[in-house]
């Protein structure tokens, strides 16, 4: 906050971008069929390909999410995304973990790291935990020692198999008072009834962060009225390919707040939570 040179020239840096490895389970094809037939390809993107698409929108970099969801959508390993990742350094993995499956979460998400993952993206709803749970906690401590940030799915979904309840973000502010130096992104905002928890947590906790993916951008001031007092706290991502990224960046620019709060946004918040230089 205050950085001149952070605030004059921020990149772009899309925080949720979605790749795939097997085909998704079916009615997530479909959905992505219907909601961007621009974006879906029925076959997994290559680097270049996902590049390529980044450098048409101007977006420098892309934080891409591995996905450990198999009751949900599938699932995208933390090795897959490293892999994907590893061509180039504008690519930003993040590791999915689930507590329903994993028999240790604490050395899968130190292999995530030494793989090259730089974040943790957890769903609740699509894996099935409340985030306070007292058996994450040991993931908590290991990804604030790591200083990686922490991604927590918020909001409902509309996927087969969801289970809305672990979606409330009400849940996470355990987690925000016993790790204050964790930082938090939550997901969607809260996306559908719980906007104004998510914006709550968001101005009480220092480090909890607001991601607007699948959001529309320009209803964005509906969701979250007081948008240009916490642009510290707001971070753009996509949900590519569930999104179309260019227009999603025309809608966040078209908002009638501060030139400074829309690059925090579009990316200069991104770029300190990521510890990015450009
Ligand atoms: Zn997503």
């Amino acid at each position: 906050m205050g950085d001149m040179a952070l605030e004059t020239s921020s990149p772009i840096i899309d925080f949720h971008i979605h790749v795939f490895q097997e085909p998704w389970h079916p009615w997530v094809m479909e959905f992505l069929r219907k909601v961007n037939p621009k974006a879906y390809a029925s076959k997994p993107l290559k680097t270049h390909e996902l590049l390529r698409i980044l450098d048409d929108v101007g977006v420098e970099y892309g934080v891409v999410l591995a996905e450990n969801a198999p009751a949900v959508t599938g699932i995208v390993s933390n090795r897959y995304v490293a892999e994907f990742c590893s061509e180039s350094d504008r690519l930003i993995p993040f590791a999915s973990i689930n507590p329903n499956t994993s028999p240790d979460m604490v050395g899968e998400l130190e292999e995530a790291y030494e793989l090259g993952c730089r974040g943790l993206k957890l769903l609740p709803s699509y894996m099935f935990f409340y985030p306070n749970e007292s058996r994450m906690y040991r993931l908590y401590e290991k990804a604030e020692e790591l200083d990686i940030p922490v991604m927590f799915h918020t909001g409902t979904s509309v996927f087969k198999n969801v289970r809305q309840k672990y979606a409330d973000p009400i849940y996470i502010d355990d987690v925000a008072v016993d790790f204050p130096d964790l930082k938090i992104v939550l997901s969607h905002s809260g996306r559908g009834m719980w906007y104004q928890t998510a914006t709550m947590l968001a101005r009480i906790h220092e480090n909890v962060y607001l991601e607007i993916a699948g959001l529309p951008p320009k209803k964005l001031l509906e969701y979250i009225p007081n948008l240009e007092e916490l642009a510290d706290k707001i971070i753009f991502g996509s949900d590519f390919p569930a999104a179309d990224i260019a227009e999603n960046i025309r809608q966040i620019r078209a908002l009638p707040v501060s030139n400074s709060a829309k690059r925090k946004i579009l990316g200069g918040n991104a770029l300190r939570l990521l510890a990015l230089s450009t």
